[in-house]
């Protein structure tokens, strides 16, 4: 068994697709450990996101992820990490295969949809960050 963090990033939880993107994860195996809606502070999402600090976009993630409520969950299964991506699909949604959540939902590269951890290592910290061990279930 595995935990992996997944966020539905503001463009998405303005589209209202909140239920679709949890059904997909629902629908492939993936429990719902723990999940809460939540408006990032700035301080908040360059600290989640510090690892892209002195990338060109960082500016504009910030403010993006800044932009309206996102949806952070903790999901548990076998193969979690690599399953999330997987169902997530790349990064620009131009390239995300067919069926995959980016390709579903997201508009842009920056405005793709949803976040999920990118190895075991990472998904440890980055539910650290967000969730107590109490509201993980
Ligand atoms: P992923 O979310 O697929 O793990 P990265 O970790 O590489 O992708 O990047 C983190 C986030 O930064 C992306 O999901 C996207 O929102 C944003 N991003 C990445 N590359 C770009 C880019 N070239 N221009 C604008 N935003 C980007
Ligand atoms: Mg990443």
């Amino acid at each position: 068994m595995e935990s992996t963090l997944s966020i539905i990033k503001p463009d998405a939880v303005a589209k209202n697709v909140i239920g679709k993107i949890v059904d997909r994860f629902e629908s492939n195996g993936l429990k719902i450990a723990a999940m809460k809606k939540v408006q990032l502070s700035q301080a908040d999402a360059e600290a989640f996101y510090a690892v892209h600090a002195s990338r060109p976009f960082f500016g504009e993630l910030v403010s993006f992820m800044i932009s309206g409520p996102v949806v952070i969950m903790v999901l548990e299964g076998e193969n979690a990490v690599l399953k999330n991506r997987d169902l997530m699909g790349a990064t620009n949604p131009k390239e995300a295969a067919k069926g995959t959540i980016r390709a579903d939902f997201a508009d842009s590269i920056d405005a793709n949809a949803v976040h999920g951890s990118d190895s075991l290592e990472n998904a440890k910290i980055e539910i650290d960050f967000f969730f107590a061990r109490r509201e993980i279930l």
